[in-house]
C-alpha cells in the first residue's frame, strides 16, 4: 500500500454493518494503461490531474495500488430484473474504492467497474470490456452536459487483458463517480431477508448523507419517500425530454439519489417513436421509451414496500400512507414533464393547458417519422426567418417543411404569440433547451470502432469535445447532427457485459 496523501479518502459506507458489503481487493491486471481521463471532473473532485496521468496515478485509478485511506468494498444488493426478483446480485464486477469530498464539499463515491471478481460475481468473470466502458463514458458525460443527473466518468483504463465474450475483447475498467450507489435493490436485499434493523440503518444513512431532511423530524420516512419520488420524477421527465431510453430499468439499476446509473443498452432516439426499444434482450418492450414513467413508478412501489416497517408500526396504516405518497407521482411527473417540454417549445411557464400542444408535436414527429433532436432544434429557426440559412437548417429541409405545413405549427405560433418584444426571450429559451447534438448510435459505434480497433483516437476525442458543447449552433450539414442513413441505422443495442 502506497503511503500517499494524494487523495483524501473517507469511507462512510464501511461504517455500516458488515452485512452491507464484502471487503475485497481489485484484481491485479497484466498491463494497465490510461485510455481517457476527464480533466474537468478531476478538477471538480479536487484531484491532482497531472499525478493521475502518471504511472502512480494510473495504478491508483485502476485499483492496482491502493493508497492510504482506501478500504475497497463490494456492495450487497438484490433487484427485480425484467420483473423477476433476484435476492442476491451485488457488485459482481465493481468495487467502491472510497469516497472523496468534491470542491463543493459533497461526498462522492469513486467506483471501479471491471476491476475483477468479488464474492458477488456469481458466474460472471468480474470483467468489463473497452467498448461498453467507452460507451458509458461518452453517454454519461453527455447526460451531464445537458444537465441530466448522472453518474460521471473520471477515467477509462485498459487492463492489457483479453476478455472472453462472443469473441476475445480488450479488457477495461471504468472509474465512475456517483453521489451514491444505493439502489432500490439495496433496500430490497434487506427486505427480502426481513432485516428491518438494517433497513432503518440504510435509510438513516442515505437521509443523512444525501437529503436535506432532519432524522428527528416528524414522519421522516414519509418525507424521505416523497423526496425519492420527486427526484425520480425529475430524472425520468428529463430522460423523456432528451429522447433517452435507458433500456434496463431493473430495480438494481435505479439509484436512490436520482441519478442515471448503469449505461448498458441505453440509446437516444433518432426518429421519434413512442414504442422504441433498442435493447436486444427487451423482448416485451418492458423498458420502451413510453413505458419509462410507468416502470419507474413500479420500481418506486417496490422501494416503498421495503420501508413500510419504518413508516408506521401498523402495517395497514403504513400501506395507506405509502399509497397516498405513491399516488402523487403521476401529477409530479406530469408537471415536471410539461415544464421541461414547454421549455423545449419556447414556452417559459408551461402548464396543463399546454399538454395537448406538446403531445401533438410528438404525434407529428411520430407520424411524419421526424428526427426527435433535429425537430426540436429546428424550432428556433422556424420562428426567426432570418436565422434560417445563416445558421440553421436549410430552408428546404424536410423537417422544416413538414413542421411548417402542419396544423400544429399555427397552433404553436399562436401560443407563443411572437412579437418584437418577446422574440429574443423565446429564441433564448428554445436555444438553451434544445441541443443540436446527441450521441447518435451510429456515430458512437464508428468512433468506438476507430478508437479500439483502428488505433485512431482522434474521432473519439473530437466527438467528446463536441458533445461537451451541446447547445452550439450547428447546421444540418454538420456530420454530428445528421441522422443515420438507412444502412447506418443501429436498430439494436446490447448489454455488453
Ligand atoms: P447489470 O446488468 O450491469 O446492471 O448487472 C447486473 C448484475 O450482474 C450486477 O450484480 C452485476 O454486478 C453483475 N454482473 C454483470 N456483469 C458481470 C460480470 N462480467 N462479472 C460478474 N458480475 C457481473
Ligand atoms: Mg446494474
Amino acid at each position: 500500500m502506497e503511503n500517499h496523501s494524494k487523495v483524501n479518502f473517507e469511507n462512510s459506507y464501511n461504517s455500516l454493518p458488515e452485512t452491507f458489503f464484502k471487503r475485497v481487493k481489485p484484481e491485479k491486471m497484466p498491463d494497465v494503461g490510461l485510455f481517457l481521463l476527464n480533466q474537468k471532473l478531476s478538477d471538480g473532485l479536487d484531484l491532482d490531474y497531472s499525478w493521475l496521468k502518471k504511472k502512480a496515478g494510473i495504478q491508483f485509478l485502476s485499483g492496482q495500488n491502493l493508497i492510504k485511506g482506501s478500504e475497497p468494498i463490494a456492495l450487497a444488493y438484490a433487484g427485480h430484473q425484467f420483473g423477476s426478483f433476484v435476492p442476491q446480485l451485488g457488485d459482481g464486477r465493481a468495487i467502491l474504492l472510497g469516497e472523496v469530498k468534491d470542491k463543493n464539499g459533497y461526498l462522492k463515491d469513486i467506483h471501479l467497474k471491471g476491476s475483477g471478481k468479488t464474492p458477488f460475481s456469481r458466474s460472471g468473470d468480474g470483467r468489463a470490456t473497452l467498448g461498453p466502458v467507452l460507451r458509458e463514458y461518452i453517454i454519461s458525460e453527455y447526460m451531464n452536459s445537458i444537465n441530466i443527473p448522472t453518474t460521471r466518468s473520471l477515467a477509462a483504463i485498459t487492463t492489457g487483458e483479453k476478455v472472453v465474450r462472443e469473441r476475445l475483447l480488450p479488457g477495461a475498467i471504468l472509474v465512475r463517480i456517483a453521489n451514491s450507489h444505493i439502489r432500490v435493490g439495496t433496500f430490497q436485499y434487506f427486505a427480502a431477508r426481513q432485516m428491518t434493523k438494517e433497513i432503518k440503518i440504510l435509510a438513516d444513512y442515505i437521509i443523512e448523507r444525501h437529503f436535506e431532511l432532519s432524522l428527528s423530524s416528524k414522519n421522516i420516512y414519509e418525507k424521505f419517500l416523497m423526496e425519492i419520488i420527486k427526484s425520480q420524477a425529475n430524472l425520468i421527465s428529463k430522460w423523456m425530454s432528451a429522447g433517452f431510453i435507458h433500456g434496463v430499468m431493473n430495480t438494481d439499476n435505479t439509484c436512490l439519489t436520482g441519478e442515471t446509473i448503469d449505461y448498458g443498452p441505453c440509446a437516444f432516439l433518432d426518429n421519434f417513436d413512442y414504442n422504441k426499444v433498442f435493447s436486444s434482450i427487451d423482448y416485451q418492450g418492458r423498458y420502451s421509451y413510453k413505458n419509462q414513467p410507468n416502470i419507474i413508478l413500479w420500481n418506486l412501489t417496490r422501494f416503498a414496500e421495503t420501508i413500510l416497517p419504518l413508516i408506521d408500526n401498523n402495517l395497514n396504516k403504513s400501506i395507506k400512507k405509502a399509497e397516498e405518497i405513491l399516488n402523487e407521482f403521476a401529477s409530479i411527473y406530469e408537471s415536471n414533464w410539461i415544464s421541461i417540454m414547454g421549455y423545449k417549445l419556447g414556452i417559459d411557464e408551461a402548464n396543463k393547458t399546454d399538454k395537448n400542444l406538446i403531445e401533438e408535436f410528438l404525434t407529428l414527429m411520430q407520424n411524419q417519422q421526424l428526427d426527435f433532436t433535429n425537430s426540436f432544434y429546428s424550432l428556433s429557426f422556424l420562428i426567426e426567418k432570418d436565422q434560417i440559412e445563416k445558421e440553421g437548417p436549410p430552408k428546404s429541409h424536410r423537417i422544416y417543411s413538414k413542421i411548417k405545413s402542419s396544423d400544429w405549427y399555427s397552433k404553436w405560433k399562436k401560443r407563443l404569440n411572437v412579437n418584437k418584444k418577446n422574440l429574443k426571450k423565446i429564441l433564448k429559451t428554445l436555444l438553451i433547451n434544445n441541443p443540436s447534438i446527441i450521441p447518435r448510435n451510429h456515430i458512437v459505434e464508428k468512433v468506438l470502432n476507430d478508437a479500439i480497433y483502428e488505433n485512431k483516437k482522434d474521432s473519439l476525442n473530437d466527438f467528446l469535445n463536441a458533445l461537451n458543447d451541446p447547445y452550439k449552433l450547428r447546421t444540418f450539414d454538420d456530420p454530428y447532427t445528421k441522422p443515420p442513413s438507412p444502412n447506418e441505422e443501429v436498430t439494436q443495442t446490447f448489454c455488453g457485459t
